[in-house]
């Protein structure tokens, strides 16, 4: 049986590596996220080609309940189930909490926190209905502990972590699990936006940044990369993993050790 399923923010970074590592097992996926229509539809078409299964698009904006809700019947419609459900798409911004632009807040608080409610909400009744369901929320090593001027990101974080526990509580009798992936950092789009601000703020150059800066809390002084995050979502995504679930796992060289 072909297992299908939903990445949000697949168009970019972490997102995309894994639907890669899906692709590569032959689900059927339906990718999500922003982007130039044209290279959304060259990613979908390089997928489809890579997975056994069938790769489509659907451009629902997190920010958008209605639209979420869209997705989740969209994908059912096309494909008769979501099987996995992976919740990643976020954003960022870095500002003192006393200058933190409040529609920053509210975009970030939406995008990495609530959207995983709403798909969930959706998404859910299919899986118990069927008796199998895997979500997986892309947290962040800022799910379990805070850096400064993230307030909105940390919260968000913080908050997918324990809407990760409530539900696999909800959902443990009906052979659905739900876990958190907690990355340290990685360099995708998201991460590289931040290093030329922070160079000039801080009078060092690019490189220092990602050493010093980004890297300090990593004691491996290694990025974690997408195609390890990819392999950590399928197998939380297998029956292998049918006993893993409520968990937070730390993919970040270490770094909440400390
Ligand atoms: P990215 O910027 O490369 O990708 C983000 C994806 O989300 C893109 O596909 C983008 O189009 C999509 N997106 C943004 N706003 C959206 C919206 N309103 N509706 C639909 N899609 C939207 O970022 P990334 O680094 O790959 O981040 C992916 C996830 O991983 C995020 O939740 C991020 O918080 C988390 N994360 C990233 C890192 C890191 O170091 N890069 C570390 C820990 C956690």
């Amino acid at each position: 049986m072909t297992r299908t399923a939903i990445i949000t923010g697949s168009t970019s970074g972490i997102g995309l590596g894994i639907a890669e590592a899906f692709a590569a097992q032959g689900f059927n996926i339906m990718l999500n996220g922003f982007g130039d229509a044209n290279e959304i539809e060259a990613t979908r078409a390089d997928l489809d080609a890579k997975s056994a299964g069938t790769v489509a698009y659907h451009g629902a904006d997190m920010t958008k309940p209605d639209q979420i809700a869209d997705l989740v019947a969209t994908t059912e419609a096309q494909f008769g189930a979501v099987d996995i459900l992976v919740n990643n798409a976020g954003i960022q911004h870095v500002a003192p909490v006393e200058e933190f632009p409040l529609d920053k807040w509210d975009a970030i608080i939406a995008i990495n926190m609530s959207s995983a409610f709403h798909t969930i909400r959706a998404a859910l009744p299919g899986m118990k209905e069927r008796g199998f369901g895997r979500i997986i929320n892309v947290a962040s090593a800022h799910g379990l502990v805070a850096s400064p001027y993230k307030s909105a990101y940390v919260t968000a974080k913080h908050g997918i972590v324990g809407l990760t526990k409530t539900v696999a509580l909800e959902a443990a009798q009906h052979g659905v699990t739900v876990n958190a992936v907690c990355p340290g950092y990685v360099l995708t789009p998201l991460v590289e936006g931040q290093i030329p601000d922070t160079a000039k703020a801080r009078g060092i150059t690019e490189e220092e940044v990602k050493r010093d800066v980004l890297l300090a809390a990593q004691p491996t002084k290694e990025f974690v990369t997408v195609e390890q995050l990819g392999a950590v979502c399928t197998f939380l995504s297998s029956e292998a993993a049918a006993s893993v679930t409520g968990i937070a796992m730390p993919v970040d060289g270490g770094w909440v050790a400390q």
